[in-house]
């Protein structure tokens, strides 16, 4: 069957950008989500109002639609395999259970053979207290699901900081604690497979997070050939041990020694990849509409260095300023209230062409 009609679940930014893409390719998309006038419906052909594990707009949203893919990595795992029986769900539900619980995901990536940090699951206070001493005092404590943007975590960076009340403080639910990485600089990696599984990665990101946000992507990434290949093999090989399709974003770790580890990966269209729509021809929005329709991935290649800047709340005054300077993508998500920590928007401003081949093509 041709794929017509899209399925997005999530009605966020990476929802909205999905179905922008889509539209320029001739589909349509229908987007799943409780809240009405959401970002993705406003740009949508049309929108399911019910939360995402709701049967009867899943089964609805099956009936009207070739194909369903998400925005989100907290799909409830039940509703998508539930839905993959009656649609084709792409990325498949099973990356989605190895990508909600950073134990499940850790050991899925070291089986895998992609290094991460070192970590003991930690289930009471005592497990706490034992892994701390295992990493000399030191560590990050998470929580294992529906942690997002540096919440639901704890940084212990000596053994001065007291473990008293840790467990608790994180809500006594199943906890992490992993290894601290002393990383000289973080850095994403984009990459798709498409059905036939054919695999592109864009070039890495190099990223700031402030306060646990996602500040800015820059193009290139400072990181040596050697640990440049190693993010795209380690890319390929977990697309390849989930049967992937579809876009996913990789986040590492590049320590002084220049290697590389896992930090999480997002089953997803991902914010370190919003630059991919200013500085490639193909974004990861197109190439994730382009995987799941079963339609030839696009190449990846980067024509300009760029740096991608989140607009989070008040950032939201800068888009006059932004909108004057030449060589800037803005791009805003359709949110009416600025809240401190909301993405309202990105902008992309072009550096210089990295690439001969569009060096040649620039106009003056
Ligand atoms: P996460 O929610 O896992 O992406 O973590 C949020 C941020 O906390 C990361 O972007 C890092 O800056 C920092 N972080 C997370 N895990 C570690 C770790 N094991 N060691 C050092 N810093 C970390």
């Amino acid at each position: 069957m041709t794929t017509k009609t899209i399925g997005i679940i999530g009605g966020g930014q990476l929802g909205r950008m999905l179905a922008m893409a889509a539209a320029r390719l001739n589909f349509e998309t229908v987007i799943l989500e409780p809240q009405a006038g959401c970002p993705a419906a406003q740009v949508a052909n049309r929108q399911i109002i019910a939360a995402y594990d709701d049967p009867e707009g899943l089964a609805e949203l099956a009936a009207v639609c070739d194909v369903v893919t998400y925005e989100f990595e907290n799909v409830p795992v039940e509703a998508a395999e539930n839905l993959a029986r009656v649609v084709a769900v792409y990325p498949p539900p099973r990356a989605l259970e190895m990508a909600q619980d950073r134990l499940t995901e850790k050991r899925f990536l070291n089986d895998c053979g992609i290094p991460t940090a070192r970590f003991h699951a930690i289930d009471s206070q005592v497990d706490l207290e034992a892994a701390l001493v295992d990493f000399g005092g030191q560590g990050v404590l998470k929580t294992r699901r529906l942690g997002y943007d540096g919440k639901g975590q704890r940084v212990f960076r000596s053994n001065g900081d007291s473990a008293v009340g840790g467990y608790a403080a994180l809500g006594s639910v199943p906890l992490i604690l992993e290894s601290f990485i002393p990383f000289e600089r973080e850095i994403s990696i984009i990459a798709a497979r498409g059905l036939d599984g054919t695999v592109a990665c864009y070039d890495a990101a190099e990223n700031v997070h402030r306060a646990g946000i996602l500040h800015t992507s820059t193009l290139p990434a400072r990181l040596s050939p050697v640990a440049d290949l190693a993010a795209s093999r380690a890319a390929k090989k977990l697309l390849t041990a989930l049967d992937y399709v579809g876009v996913i974003g990789i986040e590492f770790f590049a320590l002084s020694d220049g290697s590389l580890i896992v930090n999480e990966m997002a089953p997803r269209v991902h914010n370190s990849g919003h630059w991919t729509e200013a500085a490639c021809i193909i974004s990861q929005f197109e190439q994730h509409i382009r995987a799941v329709a079963g339609l030839p991935l696009g190449n990846p290649a980067r024509h300009s260095d760029c740096v991608m800047q989140n607009l989070i709340g008040d950032d939201i005054l800068s888009v006059p300023q932004w909108l004057k300077r030449d060589n800037v993508l803005v791009h805003l998500y359709g949110k009416t209230e600025a809240r401190a920590g909301r993405k309202m928007g990105h902008v992309t401003e072009l550096l210089q062409p990295s690439g001969e081949g569009y060096a040649g093509k620039k106009p003056g």
